[in-house]
């Protein structure tokens, strides 16, 4: 297989587990990869269950349909914006995962980090984006995944499936805050522990080329649970 094939293989299947995992509804949802300079997206107006690798399209860096024989989405601009703000990244993933998405239409951020392993998949913050028909992502420059008002939920990542593992967190994270929040509220990590934490989050992917369409990641450090086991060690 050539590697774009690989790459729409491995799209189709990332399209198919957000329907599969409840993330989307309808039409809802979209992702997006780099292929050299310009982009391989699913396309507008069809189930992610439903997505195969011949349907999908190739846009260019203005959103304009390179190939393909269907359209794109509208949200495409999100996408777009996402890899100006950062090129590092490799792909973007936009879906509705119910309890994430509750949070973002009542206007809630998860708060502040209340478990170890999470602050060294994302980062410290999960920011919630103001409501907008264009919201504005430059919350990307310190953020993997962002919580968009009134809308649903964006990560990125070096790779499908990275970005889909934090699409995963963040919808798991939302789980156990609501349920912390019937609790009394979840209670905040030390900080110097998020500190900590967070600086293992920066360094957890190494790329190894400059140029960001060329460039390929390697994870760097270990696990998230290792990194914690370490750090709480530390810690204590
Ligand atoms: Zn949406």
């Amino acid at each position: 297989m050539s590697s774009e094939e690989t790459l729409r293989a491995e799209l189709v299947t990332t399209a198919r587990q957000l329907h599969a995992s409840g993330w989307v509804a309808n039409h809802d949802g979209n992702v997006s990869a780099r292929l050299g300079d310009h982009f391989l997206a699913t396309p507008t107006s069809m189930s992610k269950g439903a997505v195969s690798a011949e349907m999908l399209i190739v846009v260019d860096g203005e959103g304009e349909l390179v190939s393909g024989t269907r359209k794109g989405f509208s949200e495409l601009k999100l996408h777009l914006a996402a890899y100006r703000i950062r090129p590092d990244v490799h792909c973007v993933i936009h879906a509705h995962p119910p309890t994430a998405t509750g949070f973002a239409v009542a206007q809630v951020e998860l708060g502040p980090p209340f478990m170890a392993e999470p602050v060294v998949s994302l980062g410290r913050r999960i920011p919630l984006v103001p409501f907008s028909m264009e919201p504005d992502l430059q919350e990307l420059e310190e953020a993997d995944a962002l919580m968009l008002a009134n809308h649903g939920v964006l990560t990125v990542g070096p790779d499908l499936e990275t970005a889909l593992l934090r699409m995963e967190l963040v919808e798991h994270l939302a789980k156990i805050a609501l349920v912390a929040r019937q609790l009394g509220g979840p209670v905040a990590l030390p900080e110097d522990l998020v500190a900590q934490l967070h600086e293992k989050h920066e360094g957890i992917f190494e790329r190894e080329a400059d140029s960001p369409a060329e460039s390929t990641w390697t994870r760097r450090s270990g696990s998230a649970t290792s990194i914690v086991a370490d750090a709480l060690k530390r810690h204590s």
